[in-house]
C-alpha cells in the first residue's frame, strides 16, 4: 500500500455520489488532499496489476469529492486508448452528461502519455497531479510513442503539478508488474 497521508491530516467519510459510494476527503491543505488523492490512484495501479492488468491508475475530483476512478484497461480491451485517464474522462463526461470538465482535477499514478494529454486538453480539464514521471516508466518497458516532450507541451496550458514526495510509492504498481512479468516468464 502507498503512504497515506496522517490520518491526524485528513478526515475521511464516505459519501453516496452520483450513484455511487466513494470516500471524501476533508483536508487542512491542499497538499495534504493532492497526496491522498494520488496515493488512491497508485493504489488502483497497483491493484489493477493484480487483476492482470497494466500498473495505471487516475481518479477525476471535483473539489474533493472523486468523481470517477479508472485503471488502464487496454490488456483486457485489446483497445489502446484504453489508458485509464482516457477510461476516467469517458466515465465522467458519462456520469455528468457533459462534455466539459473544467471544473474537474485529474490524478494520474503516472505522467499523462501524448494522447492522453491531448484527451485533458479536449475534456477542458484544467489540473493534472501526477506521481511517476514518463521517463520512470520508460524503465519498466513503457515507452511513449513520441518523447514525453510533446506531452509536456501540450499540458504546458493547464496546471501540471507532479508530487515527487510519492516517488517511491508510485514505483509499487511498476515493481508489482516487473515481478508479475517475471513469475511468468
Ligand atoms: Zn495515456
Amino acid at each position: 500500500m502507498s503512504c497515506w497521508p496522517p490520518l491526524d491530516d485528513l478526515k475521511v467519510h464516505t459519501v453516496r455520489a452520483r450513484g455511487d459510494s466513494f470516500l471524501k476527503y476533508t483536508a487542512v491543505n491542499q497538499v495534504t488532499i493532492d497526496n491522498a488523492l494520488l496515493s488512491k490512484a497508485i493504489d488502483l495501479a497497483t491493484a489493477n496489476v493484480a487483476n492482470g492488468q497494466r500498473p495505471f491508475g487516475a481518479l477525476l475530483v471535483d473539489g474533493e469529492e472523486i468523481v470517477t476512478q479508472a485503471v488502464n484497461e487496454a490488456a483486457r480491451s485489446n483497445d489502446p486508448t484504453d489508458h485509464a485517464e482516457i477510461v476516467a474522462i469517458r466515465h465522467a463526461t458519462s456520469l455528468l452528461n457533459a462534455d466539459c470538465l473544467d471544473a474537474l482535477t485529474l490524478y494520474a499514478s503516472c505522467e499523462p502519455c501524448c494522447m492522453c494529454a491531448s484527451a485533458i486538453l479536449w475534456a477542458g480539464v484544467r489540473r493534472v497531479v501526477f506521481a511517476l514521471a514518463r521517463e520512470d516508466a520508460h524503465e519498466y518497458g513503457f515507452h511513449d510513442v513520441v518523447g514525453p516532450e510533446i506531452s509536456r507541451r501540450l499540458l504546458s496550458a493547464i496546471s501540471v503539478t507532479q508530487v515527487r514526495s510519492l516517488d517511491r510509492a508510485a514505483r509499487e504498481p511498476f515493481e508489482a508488474w516487473k515481478l508479475r512479468n517475471a513469475s511468468d516468464s
